[in-house]
């Protein structure tokens, strides 16, 4: 089973070893919310956690009948919520009545509920007498992105736990092991986040390096910018090219520092390392905005302009 050689890169991580020493003190709580800003992460971790509940040896060890059901994905005693893109309260309903039902065969009764922070108010209240009071034995396994868009009431009634990136050896592996080759420079942009690391795998991501890099080379006169703004702005790419854009000015700011040599990027010293610090709060901005779908072409053409003027306005100063 690929799917488990690919899961058992994460009981090496630092965050699984100190979650699974919580389960071995018999310190465990009713619910949890796991955060880190990683999807997929979040839901592959939960997953681990609820193998290591359900598993006759508690390990977990994939092997016994309760792991193979539950990597076959049908383990009657772990649920997998929202059924759709958010949790709606038909979901919490859902949750509610199922909790009250015993586990069959597992000592736990497990609810993993992905991206909470996309549910709605509604959905989130409902749950709020069955997160404080839950029935014996029902474990609730929450993971977000976001914290900022889950009720207080929500996270009084839930133990917040950060989680740490995996080594990029894990997560190297941990895709090799689904046949999946993630490139080098895939690796150390993903920073030891799984799904951050396959988006920057997958597609034209060598397509995008390039067109950024000569970008970044050849940013002297808005002239330029005209010229790559719309290609920059493509919506399908838009997020690559961001996180690419930021990858480069680390760079040049390692370059500009000697702690660094990068032979492709040839306009380093353009960049002055105060203009560098304003170019990534733009960039920050840039990524909320997007996220708050803003046009792309509204937010490139300010980005990429007012990198110009950052880099214009520290370069003539003495
Ligand atoms: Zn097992």
């Amino acid at each position: 089973m690929k799917f488990m050689n690919g899961l058992s890169e994460i009981l090496k991580s630092s965050s699984y070893k100190k979650f699974s020493s919580i389960i071995d003190a018999n310190k465990l709580n009713h619910a949890y919310l796991f955060c880190s800003p990683d999807e997929e992460y979040n839901n592959y971790f939960c997953k681990v956690v609820a193998l290591k509940l359900i598993c006759e040896k508690f390990e977990p060890c994939f092997n016994c009948d309760d792991c193979k059901k539950f990597l076959s994905n049908f383990h009657p005693d772990v649920l997998e919520y929202p059924k759709g893109p958010s949790l709606l309260v038909s979901d919490s309903s859902s949750i509610i009545e199922n909790a009250e039902i015993k586990p069959m065969l597992a000592n736990y009764k497990i609810f993993i509920i992905n991206n909470f922070d996309k549910s709605t108010q509604q959905a989130q209240n409902k749950l709020l007498k069955t997160l404080e009071e839950s029935p014996n034995n029902v474990i609730f396994l929450l993971n977000s992105t976001n914290t900022d868009n889950i009720l207080q009431t929500i996270k009084s009634r839930t133990q917040i736990f950060k989680l740490e990136p995996l080594s990029m050896q894990s997560v190297l592996n941990f895709y090799k092991s689904q046949n999946i080759v993630v490139s080098d420079i895939a690796l150390e942009m993903g920073e030891g986040w799984l799904g951050k690391t396959l988006n920057l795998t997958s597609g034209n991501f060598k397509e995008c390096y390039d067109f950024v890099l000569k970008l970044v080379n050849e940013m002297k006169n808005s002239k330029v910018i005209i010229n790559f703004a719309p290609i920059f702005a493509k919506k399908e790419n838009f997020l690559i090219n961001l996180t690419i854009l930021q990858e480069l000015m680390e760079e040049i700011l390692y370059i500009n520092l000697g702690l660094k040599e990068n032979e492709q990027i040839k306009s380093a010293e353009e960049f002055k390392v105060e203009a560098i610090s304003e170019i990534f709060d733009l960039i920050d901005n840039a990524k909320k905005q997007f996220k708050a779908n803003v046009n792309t072409n509204l937010i490139t053409d300010f980005l990429l302009f007012k990198i110009l003027e950052v880099k214009y306005k520290w370069n003539i100063k003495k």
